[in-house]
């Protein structure tokens, strides 16, 4: 029972701390661009200029789609921390196998093997 099987494809701990480290400073980044947004919205800074005006408009543009993916990845990087709290991070949600270490390090936040990720996302067929 207290027994650890390691494989080569079970996280260490030196591991976990590296990717939980790069998750942090992954969410940091992802609120600061939030916080960035929300700065934004107000507009009571230079008004007049029309040409600032339109570059202002593409830039908000621009940062609304960065937001939304922020906001995306907070979700998915939080998730992934309460994971690591209970545990069972580097395991698939749904078959319950571990994720192979090569798969976490390219994306820290994957809920799911390749083939679930697969079978989750090709419901549509
Ligand atoms: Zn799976």
């Amino acid at each position: 029972m207290a027994t650890k099987k390691v494989t080569k494809d079970t996280l260490t701990a030196a591991e976990l701390k590296e990717i939980k480290n790069h998750l942090l400073a992954m969410k940091e980044e992802a609120m600061a661009r939030l916080k960035d947004k929300k700065n934004m919205d107000m507009p009571e800074a230079e008004v007049g200029d029309p040409i600032d005006d339109a570059s202002r408009s593409l830039d908000k543009e621009i940062l609304f789609e960065l937001s939304g993916n922020a906001h995306n990845t907070i979700e998915q990087i939080e998730a992934a921390l309460r994971k690591m709290d209970k545990g069972i991070y580097g395991t698939c949600e749904y078959c319950r196998q571990p994720i192979p270490k090569k798969r976490i390090k390219a994306l820290p936040f994957a809920r799911y093997c390749v083939n679930c990720q697969h079978s989750t996302e090709g419901r549509h067929e």
